[in-house]
C-alpha cells in the first residue's frame, strides 16, 4: 500500500505513518482504538510542525542517558509501536540492553502473540509479556498483566504511548518513566520522568543515535545528563510550540507550505 504514496509528496512521512497503522489494524496487530490514537496524535504533530523540537530532542538524549545507566530497562510494546517502529524499537533494545516487553491497554493472547511474531520478524531475539505473572497494583485485571522479570522488575521503564492510567499506575511504583507522547497535556507526559514530545518515527531512531554517541561515556557524564533534564520545562517549550505556531519558535525549519497558523487567546473563530 506504501508504494501507492510519491516520495515527493510534502507530506510523505505523515501519509506513511497512516499506512502503516493501518496495515498493523489489517494484520491484527493494532486495535482500533490504535487508529484513534493514531490520528490524535497526528494532529498535535501537524502543530509542532512534523518535526523534532529542540526539547524533545534534550529529552531523547537523556533518556538515552537514563536508559544506559539503568539496571534493568525495560521497553514496553503495544500495537501502535510494533506496526509503526518494529525495527527501531528492536536496535534500541540492542544499543541501550533492554528487553522488550509487549504490554497491552485491550489485550487479547492473539494480539499479543501476533505482536510478538512480528517483533521476531523485525530481528528481537526475546520478547517477554507472554507469561504476564505478576501485577501492577490498582489496575484493573487485564491492563494489570505484566512479566515478573521484566516491567514488574525493571528499574527504567520506557513506554510510548501509553495509556495515562497505566503510567500513572506504574510511576506510582517508583519506575523511572519515559513517555513518548505527542500531547504534552496527556497524563502520560505529564507523569514521565522524561517525557519526549515527539512522534515515535523521530523519537526511537533518535535515541538510539543518542545512546550509540554515548555508548562509552561515564557514569558521571550520564548522570549529569539525566539531572540537569528538567521534565516540566520540556512540556512548557512543547506546549508554548503548539500553542504559539513552530513558526514563531527558535525551533523553526518550516517552509511556506507546512505553515500553521497561530492559536489566538481568548476568541475562536466559528468553522465555516
Ligand atoms: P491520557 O490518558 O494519557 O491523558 P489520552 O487518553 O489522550 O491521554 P490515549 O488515546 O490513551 O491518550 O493514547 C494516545 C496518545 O498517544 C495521545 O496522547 C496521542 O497524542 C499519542 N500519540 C499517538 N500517535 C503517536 C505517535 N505516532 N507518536 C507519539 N505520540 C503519539
Ligand atoms: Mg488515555
Amino acid at each position: 500500500m506504501t508504494d501507492e504514496i510519491p516520495e515527493d509528496h510534502p507530506r510523505y512521512e505523515s501519509l506513511l505513518t497512516r499506512h502503516r497503522i493501518e496495515a498493523g489494524v489489517d494484520s491484527g496487530i493494532t486495535s482500533r482504538q490504535g487508529l484513534i490514537a493514531e490520528g490524535r496524535g497526528e494532529a498535535f504533530d501537524y502543530l509542532l510542525g512534523e518535526q523534532t523540537i529542540s526539547s524533545a530532542d534534550r529529552a531523547a538524549r537523556a533518556a538515552a542517558a537514563q536508559l544506559l545507566s539503568a539496571e534493568q530497562p525495560v521497553l514496553s510494546v503495544n500495537g501502535n509501536v510494533a506496526a509503526l517502529v518494529p525495527e527501531e524499537m528492536v536496535e534500541l533494545a540492542d544499543a541501550v540492553d533492554a528487553s522488550l516487553e509487549v504490554n497491552l491497554f485491550n489485550r487479547t493472547e492473539e494480539r499479543l502473540d501476533r505482536i510478538v511474531t512480528h517483533l521476531r520478524e523485525h530481528g528481537a531475539d526475546e520478547v517477554k509479556g507472554l507469561t504476564a505473572d505478576a501485577r501492577i497494583p490498582d489496575l484493573s485485571h487485564e491492563r494489570a498483566k505484566v512479566d515478573a522479570d521484566g516491567i514488574a522488575a525493571a528499574d527504567v521503564v520506557f513506554v510510548p504511548l501509553e495509556d495515562g492510567d497505566r503510567a500513572e499506575a506504574l510511576a506510582a511504583l517508583g519506575k523511572v518513566e519515559i513517555v513518548v507522547d505527542l500531547n504534552p497535556g496527556s497524563r502520560s507526559a505529564q507523569t514521565a520522568a522524561i517525557p519526549i514530545v515527539d512522534n515515535i518515527i523521530r523519537a526511537v531512531p533518535n535515541i538510539v543515535a543518542h545512546a550509540r554517541d554515548l555508548e562509552t561515556a561515564e557514569p558521571g557524564q550520564l548522570r549529569a545528563i539525566t539531572d540537569s533534564f528538567e521534565a516540566s520545562v520540556a512540556l512548557q517549550e512543547a506546549e508554548q510550540t503548539i500553542r504559539n505556531g513552530s513558526l514563531s519558535s527558535s525551533d523553526t525549519t518550516r517552509d511556506s507550505r507546512s505553515w500553521v497558523p497561530p492559536i489566538s487567546e481568548g476568541s475562536v473563530e466559528p468553522a465555516e
